[in-house]
């Protein structure tokens, strides 16, 4: 029997899952459509909505202030402030105790495992205890094994950064031994299942084995920072025994993929979307679609190289940006692989960059054009279907990566596709 649903969202990243989310608080029957199920495990778990503005020394303090610096064509200044609220509303219910920020519209400033500081509206609970704001006494410790992290360094860049507490770093040698190839989910395991490991020639298990090899480290401080490898099913259990064992605070600083922060976050919006009667198709891409006139009849999804047709009401686009692939590029320009919606850009290849690593690069902004209810417009500035709407990196005209607002436009254009889509129906 052909699949018919009231709103049909592709994609499963923070976008979709939002659009989806939203979609299904109006009522409306909804299916999430999505070819990997997303790329939170690349990604830091953090939600930046905006940490950096034009007009703006430094750090954002307030997002919401530092909206009115933003050039024409942001989609913060398209969508304005109820979008970001409404998106971090959604995302606030769907996340729970598992998340902090929502007390405050202020960014929160937080440790990263490169030893910068960053911006941030909602950040991991078994991240909390890293805030710069926090004057506590803080050990950052690496592990020898996991080369990404470096806490001698990571404490070295914050006291740098003239910091309001002391701080000291340390490299340890990691109790028990795991596999060169896969030692972040080996480590992660371990303290999740709290397995018996060799310490000092005497079984102890894991997480105070861990404990006891930080402990001739810990001096003064109060907190102690580790990289984010601190178990999956059972986090929030291994990090009260480390603390309990240590007598300090314990957090986590997000590392690079896989980031156990990042699939947590995943695990989680997936939860609230099966709690809200999302119907989720995951392991196959959306390659093309159905239109009659300027209606979407259906999107076309390839299912072991068989075309399946998903019939719809109302579409969102969330499939990304150019990491995610929602927008693709090669010698003959950028484009938007599903639908060929319009994606701006200059013909000359040598124009998408400047020559400054750190310059303001064209193709950082490359997505598709929308108009205020985040419909994807045409050349002419035209929607370019009468029941499309996008949301996510796939919306262009923000340079996310330099402000620091990756997740928050995810959020706000997811809101705003979703409730549209929804209330359309
Ligand atoms: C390495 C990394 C670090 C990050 N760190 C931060 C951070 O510190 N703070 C922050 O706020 N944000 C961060 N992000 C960004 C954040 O995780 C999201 O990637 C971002 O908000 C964009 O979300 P999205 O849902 O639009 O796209 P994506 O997360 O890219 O998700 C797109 C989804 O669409 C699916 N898809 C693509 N094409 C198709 C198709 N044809 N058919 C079906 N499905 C398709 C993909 O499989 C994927 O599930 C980071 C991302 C990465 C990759």
């Amino acid at each position: 029997m052909a699949i018919h649903e009231d709103v049909l969202v592709i994609g499963g990243g923070i976008a979709g899952t939002t659009a989806a989310l939203a979609a299904a608080e109006t009522g409306a029957q909804v299916r999430l459509v999505t070819h990997k199920k997303s790329t939170l495990r690349q990604a830091s778990g953090l939600i930046d909505v905006l940490g950096y503005a034009p007009d703006v020394d430094g750090p954002v303090s307030d997002p919401f202030a530092a909206i009115e610096s933003l050039p024409e064509g942001h989609p913060y200044q398209l969508l304005g402030e109820t979008a970001i609220r409404g998106g971090l509303t959604v995302f606030d219910e769907a996340v729970g105790e598992a998340y902090e920020g929502s007390h405050t519209d202020t960014n929160a400033l937080l440790t990263t495992s490169g030893g910068a500081i960053k911006p941030t509206s909602r950040y991991p609970t078994s991240t909390a205890a890293g805030l710069v704001s926090d004057d506590r006494a803080m050990l950052i410790v690496g592990f020898r094994s996991l080369t990404d992290f470096d806490g001698e360094l990571v404490a070295d860049h914050l006291a740098a950064a003239g910091v309001p507490f002391s701080v000291d770093g340390v490299e340890i040698e990691v109790p028990g031994s795991y596999r060169a190839d896969s030692r972040v989910t080996r480590i992660a395991n371990a303290l999740d299942l709290n397995k018996d490991l060799d310490y000092e020639g005497r079984a102890l298990p894991a997480r105070e084995a861990f404990a006891e090899v930080i402990k001739p480290h810990l001096g003064d401080a109060d907190r102690v920072g580790l990289p984010a490898v601190l178990g999956d099913d059972h986090a929030d259990e291994v990090r009260a025994d480390l603390e309990r064992h240590l007598g300090a605070a314990v957090f986590e600083l997000p590392m690079g993929p896989p980031s156990y922060p990042g699939l947590r976050l995943e695990d989680i919006l997936f939860d609230a979307l099966d709690e809200a009667g999302v119907r989720l198709s995951d392991g196959n891409p959306a390659v093309g679609y159905e239109a009659d006139g300027d209606a979407i009849d259906a999107i076309i999804v390839d299912q072991m190289n068989k075309e399946v047709p998903y019939s719809a009401e109302q579409v969102v686009l969330a499939t990304g940006g150019l990491v995610g692939k929602g927008i693709d590029s090669d010698r003959e320009g950028v484009r938007e692989p599903v639908f060929d919606c319009h994606v701006p850009h200059p013909d000359d290849r040598y124009d998408w960059f400047v020559d400054d690593a750190f310059g303001e690069h064209p193709f950082a902004k490359f997505g598709v054009q929308i108009d205020e209810a985040c419909k994807p417009l045409d050349g002419d500035g035209v929607p370019e279907f009468s029941n499309l709407r996008a949301a996510g990196g796939v919306v262009g005209g923000v340079d996310r990566t330099a402000e620091k607002s990756k997740s928050g436009v995810s959020l706000a254009t997811g809101y705003v596709a979703g409730t549209a889509a929804g209330e359309a129906i």
